[in-house]
C-alpha cells in the first residue's frame, strides 16, 4: 500500500512534517538538571483539593531547580468541558501560589511552546499523526458504535480481553481499495495505534514515587485521533510534552494501567520518554475508620470549601508539604521562620501508598500558621474573606481597621503565641465580645455559685475600677473584692482549704469574664477591656449586675 498516499487522503489540509514542529519548539536551553513539569487539567469544573498535592510537587521539581512549570489546559473531550472552568482555575491555583512559568494565562498564553490550550493544537498532533500512518504505525478504522458493541458482546460470549486488537481488529490490515471507498462514502474513521505489542511480554518501569513497576506490553489498537480529528490523552500527552519539553510527568495514578501504551507511543513518535511521578489519589477514613477515595460527594474535595470555610492559603499550603514529605514536619519545629520554599523537597519522601487527609491536621496547622501572622496580616486576610462571605463581620473590620486591628494583636508575638482561630470562619466568634452589634453573652452563670455573690463581685469590682490602673494594680483590686465578699484571694491558701471560702480570686475573674465576654474562655482580661474601653466594659459590668439582681 502507499502509505504517504493513504496519509495525504486521510489528512488532506496537514502540510506540515514533524521536522517543522521540531524547528517550531526547539529544545529548552536549560541547565542540565533542571526540570520541566507541567500541569494539564481538564476544565471540567470543580478544582479537586486533591490536585494541589501534584501541582505542588510539579512546582517545586521545577522551582527547586531552576526548571519551569507550565499550564496547560487539556480541553480535547468537549463533553465534559465546563464554562469558566479555565478562569477559575487559574484563580484557585494562583490564590494556593501555585505559580506557573508558562502556559494559559488570565490575559492569554505565556511562553514560547503554545498555544498551551490542546483544541488550539489540532495541526501539530496531526502532522505527527501523518508520520505514523507513513510509517504504517497508525491505520484508519470505520467502525460504527454498534460494530464495536457487537465486538463487545462477542468477546464477552469468548471470554475475550475486551478491546480493539489481534483478530478483532477489523481494520487493521484493510487493503487501500476498501479504505477508499469508506473515505469516498465519507464515513466517519479514527485514527488507531498499530501495537506491535504481546501481553506476555512483561517490561519492567520505574516510577519516581511508586518505585519499579513491571507491567504487560500493550497490545491494544488504542484510538489516537477521532473522528473529530481531535487527539485522544495518549497522543496529545506524547506530542505536547515531547514538544514542549517536559521531563517529568506528575499525574494522577489513574494514568498508570495507559503507561504500557504510552511507552510504545512514545518510541512509536521517536521520543524520549519523560520520568514519571504517578500520584495516588488522596484519601480520607470514613465513620468505620476504613481509607477511602476522598470523592466528589465529599465536602472536603473541592478547594472551594476551604476558601469559603476561611482557611488562609499559607496554612493549607503548609499543611500540602506535611502531606507530601514526611520530613517536612520535623524541619519546620527546626526552621519556624523560615517559608516552606526553602524546605529541600525531595520525591524520595513521598509515599508510594498515597496520602489521608485529615481535617483535625489540617486545622492544627492552620491555628499555627494563624498565631504566626502578624495582626496586620490576619485583619486584611478576614476582611478580604469577609467580603464575600460575612458582610457583617466585613462592615465591622472595615469600619475602624485599626480596632481590628488590636484585637488581633492580643497574644501574638512572643514564643507562645496564642491558637485561637483555625479558619476565618471562626474570626465572627472571637471577636464579637469586641464589637457591640455582635456582643452575646453565649456562657450562663455558673450554677454552684449564689446569684447574690457573683452579683456582690460585679458590684465590687465597679465600685473600685479605675480604667488608669495598670495590670497589676487592677488585678490587686480583683482580689480586694474577692477578700471583701469572702472568696480567697491567694491561691495558695485556697488550695489548703477550700471548704474556707466561698470560692476564689479565679472564680471572681470567670464573673467578671463572663460579664465582659459573655463566655467563660477568653484572652486576658485587662487587655480586653482596654480595647473595648472603659465605657463600655462598665456597662457590660452594670448590665450583668442588672441582669443578676432581677
Ligand atoms: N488531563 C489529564 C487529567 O486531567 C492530565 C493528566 C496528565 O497530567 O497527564 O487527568
Amino acid at each position: 500500500m502507499d502509505l504517504n498516499l493513504l496519509a495525504d487522503l486521510l489528512y488532506p489540509d496537514i502540510h506540515t512534517l514533524p521536522e517543522d514542529m521540531e524547528k517550531r519548539y526547539p529544545p529548552r536551553d536549560l541547565p542540565a538538571d533542571a526540570k520541566v513539569t507541567r500541569f494539564a487539567p481538564s476544565p471540567t469544573g470543580m478544582v479537586h483539593f486533591g490536585s494541589l498535592l501534584p501541582t505542588r510537587v510539579s512546582e517545586r521539581l521545577a522551582h527547586q531547580s531552576g526548571g519551569v512549570y507550565i499550564l496547560r489546559i487539556e480541553d480535547t473531550d468537549s463533553k465534559r468541558y465546563v464554562e469558566g472552568a479555565v478562569e477559575n482555575l487559574i484563580k484557585t491555583y494562583k490564590y494556593f501560589h501555585i505559580d506557573f512559568d508558562e502556559g494559559v494565562t488570565e490575559s492569554g498564553d505565556k511562553g514560547n511552546y503554545g498555544p498551551y490550550t490542546q483544541s488550539q493544537r489540532v495541526e501539530i498532533y496531526q502532522t505527527y499523526a501523518k508520520e505514523l500512518i507513513r510509517a504504517g504505525k497508525a491505520y484508519p478504522c470505520f467502525c460504527t458504535a454498534e460494530e464495536l458493541d457487537a465486538m463487545r458482546q462477542a468477546q464477552e460470549a469468548e471470554g475475550a480481553d475486551p478491546g480493539y486488537y489481534g483478530k478483532w481488529a477489523k481494520w487493521r490490515d484493510a487493503d487501500f481499495e476498501s479504505i477508499k471507498a469508506e473515505l469516498d462514502k465519507g464515513t466517519p474513521f479514527v485514527l488507531r495505534f498499530r501495537s506491535e505489542g504481546d501481553p506476555e511480554h512483561k517490561i519492567k518501569f520505574s516510577d519516581l514515587v511508586k518505585g519499579e513497576v513491571t507491567v504487560s506490553e500493550n497490545y491494544m489498537d488504542h484510538v489516537l485521533l477521532k473522528s473529530d480529528g481531535i487527539p485522544t490523552y495518549h497522543m496529545a500527552h506524547a506530542v505536547d510534552d515531547h514538544l514542549m519539553g517536559t521531563t517529568h510527568v506528575v499525574r494522577g495514578e489513574e494514568w498508570l494501567p495507559s503507561l504500557p501504551f504510552h511507552m510504545q507511543l512514545f518510541k512509536a513518535l521517536g521520543f524520549r520518554l519523560p520520568k514519571y511521578l504517578h500520584i495516588s489519589q488522596l484519601m480520607k477514613l470514613d465513620e468505620n475508620g476504613n481509607k477511602k477515595k476522598l470523592s466528589k460527594r465529599d465536602n472536603e474535595s473541592g478547594v472551594s470549601y476551604f476558601r469559603e470555610k476561611g482557611f488562609p492559603a499559607a496554612s493549607v499550603e503548609e499543611y500540602v508539604m506535611t502531606l507530601l514529605n514526611s520530613n517536612y514536619e520535623e524541619w519546620r519545629t527546626a526552621n519556624p521562620d523560615l517559608p516552606y520554599t526553602d524546605f529541600p523537597f525531595s520525591v524520595k519522601k513521598m509515599s508510594p501508598s498515597g496520602c489521608l487527609f485529615d481535617m483535625d491536621k489540617l486545622t492544627d496547622v492552620s491555628k499555627t500558621v494563624i498565631s504566626r501572622m502578624t495582626a496586620g496580616d490576619v485583619c486584611a486576610e478576614t476582611l478580604e474573606w469577609a467580603k464575600d462571605y460575612d458582610p457583617e463581620l466585613a462592615g465591622a473590620i472595615s469600619a475602624d481597621k485599626d480596632y481590628a486591628t488590636r484585637i488581633f494583636a492580643i497574644g501574638r508575638g512572643g514564643k507562645k503565641p496564642r491558637k485561637d482561630i483555625a479558619m476565618w470562619s471562626e474570626v465572627k466568634d472571637y471577636v464579637s465580645l469586641f464589637y457591640d452589634g455582635m456582643f452575646r453573652k453565649t456562657d450562663p452563670w455558673p450554677e454552684k455559685f449564689a446569684a447574690s455573690d457573683i452579683r456582690a463581685a460585679l458590684v465590687g469590682y465597679l465600685d473600685s475600677f479605675d480604667y488608669a490602673d495598670d495590670s497589676k494594680a487592677w488585678f490587686d483590686k480583683v482580689k480586694a473584692v474577692a477578700d471583701s465578699i469572702g472568696f480567697a484571694s491567694d491561691m495558695k491558701a485556697y488550695k489548703a482549704d477550700p471548704g474556707a471560702y466561698k470560692g476564689s480570686v479565679a472564680d471572681v475573674s470567670m464573673f467578671l469574664r463572663l460579664a465582659i465576654t459573655g463566655r467563660q474562655n477568653s484572652p486576658d482580661m485587662y487587655e480586653i477591656i482596654h480595647i473595648i474601653g472603659e465605657e463600655r466594659s462598665r456597662e457590660r459590668v452594670a448590665a450583668a449586675i442588672k441582669e443578676l439582681g432581677e
